[in-house]
C-alpha cells in the first residue's frame, strides 16, 4: 500500500514510529506536512498539491493533526476524502472530538458513562451551575484546554464561583464538572483502533495533583482493563466515529466515566509503558480496511 502520514514534521516519535511500521510490514510510506498542503476545490478531479506537485494517489492516510491546527488540517484530510482515499479518522470524526462539550453530548446520547457536567454561557447562571454538578469540590475546565492547562479543581464554593467569573471575563467557554474524587489523581488511556482496545496504561499525577497528565509530571504503568472499562472505550470512540483514539476514562463509584476521547493520541506513553507495538496496529487496522471500507459517516452530530 501507499500511505502517506499527515504530519507537522517527520521527526516526531509517533510519526517516526507509524513510519517505521508501515515500512517494516511492506509499504510505502510517505510524511506529508498537512501545512504545506494546498488545495484546488472542483468536483471534476479534486487534488492536494504538495511541495508544487499534485500528489499521486495514496490508499490511505493516518492524520496526525495538531489540536491548535484543527481547521486546516482537517480541510486537508476532507480534499483527501473527496480523492477517495481511504482515512484512518475522518475528518468530520477529528472535528467532532476536539470540541469538549460536543463530545461529552454526543457520549451522553450514546449512554456512556461521564462525569455530571454542566455548561452555561451567563454569568448570571454560575450558582445554578454549581447546584447542578452537586456542590463543591468540583472541576472547571476550559473548552479548548489540552494536556492538562486550563483544568481546575475548586474545593469551595466561593473558589468555584470566582475562577468561573475570572474565566468568563475574558470570554473563555468552560464546562463544570462532579469531581470524582476517588480517581485518587489517576486515568486510564485506553487506545482503541477498529473496534479493539489495543493498549491501556494507567497515568497518575505528581504528589497532591489531581491531574494526571504526563505533561503535568505523572507517571504511567500498563493496566488490566475490567470488561467494563473496555467496552466503555470502545463505544466512546465508535460514539465519536474515530476508528483511532484515546479514551480517558477515571474509576468512580458509579463505575467508569469518560472525560475525554482524543483523535490524534500519542504514541510514545503508550508503546513505553505496555511495549505494545501501537503504531503496527494501526497500520494493521489500515491493511484491512482501506479500499474495503468506504469512508464514511454515519454520526448525525
Ligand atoms: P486535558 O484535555 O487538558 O488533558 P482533561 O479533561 O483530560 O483535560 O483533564 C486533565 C486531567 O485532570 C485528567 O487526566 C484527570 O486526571 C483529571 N480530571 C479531569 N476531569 C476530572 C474530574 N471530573 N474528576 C477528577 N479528575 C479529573
Amino acid at each position: 500500500m501507499k500511505i502517506a502520514i499527515l504530519s507537522r514534521s517527520a521527526t516526531l516519535y509517533s510519526t517516526q514510529r507509524l513510519q517505521a511500521a508501515g515500512v517494516e510490514r511492506g509499504h510505502e510510506v510517505h510524511v506529508i506536512d498537512y501545512l504545506r498542503c494546498y488545495m484546488n476545490i472542483t468536483s471534476h478531479k479534486p487534488l492536494v498539491i504538495y511541495q508544487g506537485k499534485p500528489l499521486e494517489k495514496f490508499d490511505a492516510i493516518v492524520p496526525r493533526i495538531g489540536a491548535s491546527k484543527t481547521f486546516y488540517g482537517t480541510a486537508v484530510v476532507r480534499q483527501f476524502e473527496m480523492m477517495g482515499v481511504f482515512t484512518a479518522n475522518s475528518s468530520q470524526a477529528i472535528s467532532r472530538s476536539r470540541d469538549k462539550l460536543r463530545c461529552l453530548q454526543l457520549l451522553a446520547k450514546k449512554g456512556i458513562g461521564l462525569p455530571v457536567t454542566g455548561f452555561a454561557h451567563s454569568p448570571k447562571d454560575i450558582e445554578s451551575l454549581i447546584d447542578i454538578v452537586g456542590g463543591p469540590p468540583l472541576v472547571i475546565k476550559v473548552l479548548e484546554g489540552t494536556q492538562g492547562i486550563g483544568v481546575v479543581l475548586a474545593e469551595s464554593h466561593q473558589a468555584a464561583k470566582s475562577v468561573m467569573e475570572a474565566f468568563r471575563g475574558i470570554d473563555a467557554n468552560i464546562l463544570v464538572q462532579e469531581f470524582i474524587k476517588e480517581a485518587g489523581g489517576m486515568d486510564i488511556r485506553c487506545f482503541v483502533v477498529g473496534d479493539k482496545v489495543v493498549a491501556a496504561m494507567k497515568r497518575q499525577g505528581a504528589a497532591g495533583e489531581f491531574r494526571s497528565n504526563l505533561h503535568r509530571g505523572g507517571t504511567s504503568e500498563k493496566i488490566k482493563l475490567t470488561p467494563e472499562e473496555r467496552s466503555t472505550a470502545v463505544r466512546a470512540a465508535k460514539a465519536m466515529g474515530l476508528n483511532v483514539a484515546g479514551v480517558d476514562i477515571l474509576r468512580s463509584n458509579h463505575g467508569p466515566v469518560v472525560i475525554e476521547v482524543n483523535s490524534s493520541p500519542g504514541l510514545k506513553g503508550i508503546e513505553a509503558a505496555t511495549q505494545q507495538d501501537v503504531a503496527g496496529k494501526i497500520i494493521e487496522f489500515l491493511e484491512k480496511n482501506a479500499g474495503l471500507v468506504k469512508n464514511g459517516d454515519r454520526c448525525q452530530y
